[in-house]
């Protein structure tokens, strides 16, 4: 999504740039009145889109889960920390053996 937003931003300043140079060279058709405003759009949603990607990255890092356990930095995709984490799946292990005795 961002870097749709990012992406979609260059290309459309990138498209009117182009649209204006031709536009200049050929001289016809003149350039449209609206390309400063979409290479100017482009840059700034381009712009925007990469804060957007910084600031996500730095919000993940600053809610970054902790461990329900001890409250250390949680593994990624889990809610403990690696020994916890270790010691969570053992426990399973163990229950689900019982459980085919
Ligand atoms: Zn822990």
């Amino acid at each position: 999504m961002i870097a749709l937003l990012i992406f979609g931003g260059i290309l459309a300043a990138a498209a009117a740039a182009v649209w204006l140079v031709l536009a200049e060279v050929l001289v016809w058709p003149p350039p449209p009145p609206w390309t400063g405003r979409v290479i100017a759009g482009g840059l700034a949603a381009a712009v925007l889109g990469w804060i957007l990607h910084w600031a996500g990255r730095r919000l993940q890092k600053f809610f970054r889960r902790r461990c329900i356990q001890c409250g250390r930095e949680a593994v990624k995709g889990s809610i403990y920390c690696g020994p916890h984490l270790r010691e969570a799946t053992t426990l399973q292990r163990e229950r689900s053996e019982l459980d085919r005795l």
